[in-house]
C-alpha cells in the first residue's frame, strides 16, 4: 500500500528561537520526509536582527520559506517591534491574524508548546493559547469570513518535555536563569511520561538542530539559558535537544499522525 503524502504542519511559537530549541528536530525531519513546513513567529518585527537569525535559522533546518511574523512584541523586549506587547494586544486581534495564515497555508497539524508554555513564559502561554483559538476558528466559515477561506486543521501536538529525560539538562538550565523570573523548580517542569503521547527521537538530526540554534547569535549574547545549554556537556544536552515530546489533541476524529 502506499505511504500516504506526509501532512503539512504549520509551527506557531513564541520568539525566534523557540521554533528550534523545541520542533527543529521534528521540522527538519518532516523536511527530510517530504513535508510542507511552516513557522508563525508572534513575537518580534520583521527586519529586527533575531528576524534574520530566525531565517538562518530556518534554512539550517531544511525549510525553503521565511518565517512569518506577527510582529507583536516581546513580553521582555519592548524594542522588539513598534507593536503592542504579544499579552497587552487585544486578542481578537491576534486570533483574526492568526487565522488568516492559517486559512492560506492549510496545514493538517498545528504545533506549538503546552498549556504551561513550557517554563511558565507569559508569552508562551499566550502563544499556546493564539494556536489553538486560531486552529478552531479556522474552520468557523462565521468567523473573520474576511480571512480566507474555512480550512479544518486535522490535529494540534503540544510540544513539552519530558521530566524523566530532560530533568539533570533542566536543572543545570534553570539554576543558570535569573532567580527573579517565577519559575518553578526543575522537577516540576514539563510533563510526566504517562501524559506524552508522542516522542520524536531528533539525535539523526541533532548536529543540524544544533546548528539552527547557533544562528540565534544575538540571543545567545543575551540569553542565560540559551548559554547554559550551550555550556551543558554533550550528553547532557542531546538528554535536553534529543527528544522532542508532545501532546496530541485531535481536531477531528481520528485526527492526523505527525511522522509517517
Ligand atoms: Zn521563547
Amino acid at each position: 500500500m502506499p505511504l500516504p503524502p506526509p501532512p503539512r504542519v504549520l509551527c506557531v511559537q513564541a520568539h525566534p528561537d523557540d521554533e528550534t530549541i523545541w520542533t527543529g528536530g521534528t521540522m527538519a525531519r518532516l523536511r527530510a520526509e517530504g513535508a510542507e513546513v511552516d513557522v508563525v513567529t508572534t513575537t518580534w518585527a520583521a527586519g529586527a536582527p533575531r528576524h534574520g537569525e530566525l531565517v538562518d535559522a530556518l534554512r539550517t533546518l531544511g525549510l525553503p520559506r521565511d518565517p512569518i511574523m506577527l510582529g507583536y512584541a516581546d513580553g521582555g523586549v519592548p524594542d522588539s517591534s513598534p507593536r503592542p506587547a504579544l499579552v497587552d494586544a487585544p486578542f481578537d486581534e491576534e486570533v483574526a491574524a492568526l487565522t488568516g495564515h492559517v486559512r492560506a497555508l492549510r496545514p493538517d497539524i498545528i504545533l506549538t508548546t503546552d498549556a504551561f508554555g513550557i517554563y511558565g513564559h507569559p508569552d508562551h502561554i499566550h502563544t499556546h493559547r493564539l494556536a489553538l483559538a486560531a486552529a478552531e476558528a479556522a474552520a468557523e466559515p462565521l468567523l473573520y469570513p474576511d480571512a480566507g477561506d474555512p480550512w479544518q486543521v486535522s490535529s494540534a501536538y503540544l510540544v513539552t518535555v519530558s521530566r524523566s529525560r530532560a530533568r539533570r539538562a533542566w536543572e543545570r538550565v534553570m539554576s543558570a536563569r535569573d532567580q527573579r523570573a517565577a519559575i518553578p523548580p526543575a522537577a516540576e517542569i514539563g510533563s510526566p511520561d504517562s501524559r506524552i503521547d508522542l516522542v520524536v527521537d531528533v539525535h539523526a538530526v541533532l548536529d543540524r538542530k544544533w546548528s539552527a540554534l547557533q544562528a540565534h547569535r544575538t540571543e545567545f549574547a543575551r540569553s542565560r539559558t540559551l548559554r547554559a545549554i550551550r555550556d551543558l556537556d554533550e550528553q547532557t544536552r542531546a538528554d535536553l535537544l534529543g527528544w522532542e515530546c508532545y501532546l496530541r489533541r485531535d481536531l477531528v476524529r481520528g485526527g492526523r499522525d505527525l511522522l509517517l
